[in-house]
């Protein structure tokens, strides 16, 4: 689970752990290669998760959409032959992680409709991450599954690929939700649990493991590699 790859914003920002240095994005991409590890989005990931296939993959996702993915990750996915799936507020396109402004964080631009389609031209994944990036519990269910509903068909009209992939926004969610993204057509989703995803995991509820500015190669390795972040997991 990585969110944005730029520059390290300046000391005493809020949430600067959530980027990651392009030149880390990198090497951690090139390492995985050379172990002969491919990097694969939910979509090509699915068969993996259930069980059908075996092989050494990982799953690669980046939360929100933002325009510094597109050019610093983008470039190194696409040398190293890897896949990953951005998931993206429908009504957010071209805009910033307004949802953040009341913590501080300061405001990043987001993927256009352009480079979004540029980036599923590309062989990436476009998932949804609803249509505002809204707290799902707080939210009526008629509101929750308009967000959910709404923002796939939406995205799926931007772009030549059906949106199976979703992932709840702050990583809130209830079972509910969960039964609203299957309604909607979704095929899997993704939380901000942590920990590496197992075949006998619900596809509407995978953990994932945070990948953070300050995570240097051999964390990368433990967490992607060992059960380091399963120690967390009930
Ligand atoms: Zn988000």
């Amino acid at each position: 689970m990585y969110h944005q790859v730029d520059l390290p914003a300046a000391r005493g920002t809020q949430y600067r752990s959530l980027t990651v240095h392009p030149k880390s994005f990198a090497r951690q991409m090139r390492w995985m290669h050379r172990l002969g590890f491919k990097g694969l989005s939910m979509r090509e990931l699915a068969p993996y998760l259930s069980g059908e296939r075996e092989g050494k993959v990982f799953g690669i996702t980046f939360d929100d959409g933002f325009r510094n993915v597109y050019q610093h990750a983008l470039p190194v996915l696409s040398e190293a032959g890897f896949t990953a799936t951005n998931y993206f507020v429908a009504h957010q396109l071209d805009g910033s992680n307004v949802w953040d402004a009341d913590k501080n964080m300061p405001q990043t631009p987001l993927m256009s409709l352009a480079e979004m389609r540029r980036w599923a031209a590309a062989g990436q994944e476009v998932g949804s991450h609803t249509l505002n990036h809204v707290h799902l519990p707080s939210l009526t269910d008629e509101q929750a599954r308009a967000e959910i509903a709404r923002s796939r068909q939406e995205l799926g009209s931007h772009v030549q690929q059906e949106i199976t992939a979703f992932c709840y926004p702050f990583g809130e969610y209830s079972a509910q939700h969960c039964q609203m993204a299957k309604e909607a057509g979704y095929l899997n989703a993704t939380t901000t649990e942590r920990g590496l995803a197992r075949t006998d995991d619900d596809i509407f509820e995978l953990p994932r493991v945070g990948i953070w500015r300050s995570t240097n190669l051999l964390k990368f390795f433990q967490k992607c590699l060992t059960q380091y972040e399963d120690r967390k997991r009930g």
